[in-house]
Order: structure tokens, then C-alpha cells, then sequence
């Protein structure tokens, strides 16, 4: 068979996906769904959530398709989709942007940083810098875009980022610092201090801050503050989220994201040329939900709480140490007192030992820093309230583990 040359080695290698043999690895979220559709585990890894989002969204696409909005949306995303984020920065954030100029309608968040990346930097001398452990997709576009990625280690258990060593990672040479928050895979909510410290960075040596706050309505303890609305940070900000996790929909993929007149255009020359547009009758149905009123934020944020909470007392019985996150769908549990020293290893037999799967946080971090999170595993707690008992059931029943990690 002919050998297949091309970018994409360096996209997969960049994702820590190439394997020794030149094969590509699926992603650790297919690896351990496919994982639990085989065992019957319950499914804790990948983040989606198993009950459907508010009705009167999922009708209003159900009425889209029916009423014909079924073709091209416009290349920024349906007018009133773009209305209807604005009027939700200006509610929930007093932000004001206009949506005609300062708002792109992307297919999910993923696209939206894939774009982003690719529009705002130019080659191998440039560099991104990120919190780690990240998410997966954000080294795959930095290497797409050929850019080099420095990241700075979160330190356990408040997986806040040590300020000098943020500090040092920032150089001229930085085009980007990549700030998810809340932050997958941690549930860490960034202190204000440290939103002060990128922005100065930022400022000091001209790089652009790029946020993903696909979690911003799943903050325990609000209010969620995007960078964006600091003050300076408006001109060099790049603040991306999307309708996934707000309204239960991961598989719509509809992501926006807001920037100044001049860096929307510039991620919009290549964000049309990788989808062009798409979900056209889930827009309107987006700008609904967006409208919804504030006791439906309110509820699913207090309802995600609640299920971590669930979640962290059943991996606290089991004999995990866990930190309780500040937001987001996940909880990072450290399994070194159950007596693992490897939690890759530790969550492809989990299935076997206890029904459950987790994702090891291993497969959020490069090669270099692994050994910090070696023995830590992230669970979501997105799931019903008698899955995550049952999960805790089976968990408690683990017991201290001898062998495999
Ligand atoms: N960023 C983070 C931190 C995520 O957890 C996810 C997905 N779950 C995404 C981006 C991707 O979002 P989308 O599905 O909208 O592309
Ligand atoms: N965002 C989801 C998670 O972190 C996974 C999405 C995916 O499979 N790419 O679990």
C-alpha cells in the first residue's frame, strides 16, 4: 500500500495520536466511548449529557426544518442567531458588541479555535501558549497552523497556574494565550488574578488572548466572568463558546464567537473555507434558547452542581482524593491512595473492575509534564442523578487496587 504523506502526521503527532507504527490512535473520548458501548460500563469519560435539552429549543428546530430553513445561512451565521448573542453578553455580562461586525456564527467551538488559530498565526516561530492538561483539539490546531505550543502546567489540587511560571512562558514570541475557563478537563474556574495576569501579559508583549467558555453557564458559584470584559482586554480578545453543553446539544455543533470588527474578519477568511456555514435550522433554535429566562440558566447551572457533588462523595467513599470543581461538567479524582500509579493504565480496566469509565488526565497533558497527573482520572458528572449512584455504587465497591496501574 502506498504510504500517505501530507500534514496530517503533524497534526496527529501534535495531538499525541501517532503511534510508533504510524497508525493513528482515535481520540481518547472515542477510545473510552467505544470502550463502555463494548463492557456496558457506564459511561463517565466523554462529556455529553444523557437527557435532552429544553423542549422549546429542540421544537425550534424541528419548526426550522419544517418551515424550510434548510438551506445556506448567511457566511456570519443567521442574522437574529448573532442578535440574540449579543443581547446574552449585554444580559449576562453588561457586554456590548455589535452583532453585524463583532460576531461569528462557527460549526462549534471546535472550529471556532481551529479557525482562530489558523487565521492569528504564521509559522513555526510563533507560539501558543495554554494551560495544561487542555483540551485535545487545542494542539491539533496549533499544529495545523504550525505554531508551537508552550504550555504551563496546572498545579493540583486547586489546578490554578503558579504566576511565574505563566510569566515565563510569555515571551514575543507568543501570539496566543489560550485561556479555557471554566476548564476541561480541571472544573478549575480561573481567580481574578490570574485573568489580571494574562491580560497584562497579553498587553506586555502584543499576543492576541483567545478564550473557550463552552462552560460559561456551568459555573457553581457565578458570577463567570469573561476576559473579554476586563478592562484593555476588548481589542486583543478572541472569546469563543458555543451552544453544546448551555443547551444539551453537543452534536449540533453551533459555536460563535465574538472579537473586534477587525479580528472577526480575519477569522472568518479561513473559517470559510473549512465549513463555509452550517446547522442552518439549529440557529434559530440557538437564538431561542438564548432568549430562555434567567431561572433555566440558573437551574442547570445549580443541577450540574448538584451532580458533582453526587459525584465527588461516591469517588470519595471509593478512596479517591478529589478536588470539587468550580464549574464545568467534570471532576479530576486522584486514585494514588486506592494505590494506582498509572491511571491510563488504571482506566482501560475500570470497565472490568468496577462498570464505570473515566478518562485518565494523562491524555490532556504532553509527554513532558505526564507524571504530574499520572495518577489522576477525570470523570463527567453530566449524566442523570440515578446513573451517577449507580456509578458510585459500583465505585464504592472497587476496593484498593494491586496490579494494572
Ligand atoms: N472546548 C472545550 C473545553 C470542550 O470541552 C469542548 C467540547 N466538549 C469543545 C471546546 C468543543 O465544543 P464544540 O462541541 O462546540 O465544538
Ligand atoms: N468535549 C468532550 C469532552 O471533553 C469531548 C468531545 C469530543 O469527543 N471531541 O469530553
Amino acid at each position: 500500500m502506498h504510504e500517505v504523506t501530507g500534514g496530517w502526521r503533524r497534526v496527529a503527532a501534535g495531538a499525541g495520536l501517532l503511534g510508533t507504527d504510524g497508525t493513528v490512535h482515535p481520540t481518547i473520548f472515542a477510545e473510552m466511548s467505544a470502550l463502555a458501548g463494548r463492557t456496558g460500563a457506564i459511561n463517565l469519560g466523554q462529556g455529553f449529557p444523557d437527557e435532552d435539552g429544553p423542549g422549546v429549543v429542540l421544537e425550534a428546530a424541528r419548526r426550522a426544518i419544517s418551515d424550510g430553513g434548510n438551506q445556506y445561512p448567511p457566511g456570519r451565521g443567521i442574522l437574529d442567531l448573532r442578535v440574540s448573542i449579543a443581547e446574552h453578553h449585554r444580559r449576562f455580562y453588561e457586554w456590548e458588541v455589535d452583532p453585524e461586525r463583532e460576531v461569528l456564527v462557527t460549526a462549534g467551538a471546535t472550529e471556532a479555535l481551529t479557525a482562530t488559530l489558523l487565521a492569528l498565526v504564521d509559522g513555526p516561530d510563533d507560539e501558543v501558549v495554554v494551560f495544561e492538561p487542555f483540551y485535545d483539539s487545542y494542539a491539533a490546531a496549533a499544529a495545523m497552523a504550525g505554531a508551537r505550543l508552550v504550555p504551563v502546567p496546572l498545579v493540583a489540587p486547586s489546578f490554578q497556574p503558579d504566576l511565574q511560571v505563566l510569566r515565563d512562558a510569555v515571551t514575543d514570541r507568543t501570539r496566543i494565550i489560550l485561556v479555557n475557563d471554566p476548564h476541561n478537563p480541571t472544573g478549575t474556574v480561573f481567580t481574578a488574578e490570574v485573568r489580571a495576569e494574562v491580560l497584562r501579559l497579553a498587553e506586555r508583549h502584543d499576543a492576541v488572548v483567545v478564550t473557550d467558555e463552552v462552560y460559561e453557564h456551568l459555573v457553581f458559584e457565578g458570577p463567570h466572568v469573561p476576559l473579554a470584559t476586563m478592562p484593555g482586554a476588548r481589542e486583543r480578545t478572541v472569546s469563543i463558546s458555543s451552544a453544546g453543553k448551555t443547551f444539551s446539544v453537543t452534536g449540533w455543533k453551533i459555536g460563535w464567537v465574538t472579537a473586534s470588527p477587525e479580528l472577526i474578519d480575519a477569522i472568518l477568511a479561513v473559517k470559510q473555507f473549512l465549513t463555509y456555514v452550517n446547522g442552518s435550522p439549529f440557529q434559530p433554535a440557538i437564538a431561542a434558547g438564548l432568549r430562555l429566562p434567567q431561572a433555566f440558566f440558573d437551574e442547570l447551572a445549580a443541577a450540574m452542581h448538584a451532580k458533582a457533588r453526587l459525584l465527588g462523595e461516591g469517588l470519595r467513599a471509593a478512596g479517591f482524593t478529589v478536588t470539587p470543581p468550580a464549574g464545568s461538567y467534570f471532576t479530576v479524582a486522584d486514585a494514588e491512595g486506592l494505590g494506582v500509579r498509572d491511571a491510563a493504565a488504571f482506566c482501560r480496566t475500570l470497565p472490568e473492575r468496577a462498570g464505570v469509565v473515566a478518562i485518565p488526565l494523562t491524555a490532556f497533558v504532553t509527554p513532558a509534564h505526564r507524571d504530574r497527573y499520572a495518577t489522576m482520572l477525570r470523570f463527567a458528572a453530566c449524566k442523570r442523578v440515578d446513573v451517577l449512584r449507580e456509578a458510585s455504587g459500583r465505585l464504592a465497591a472497587l476496593g484498593r487496587v494491586s496490579s494494572a496501574g
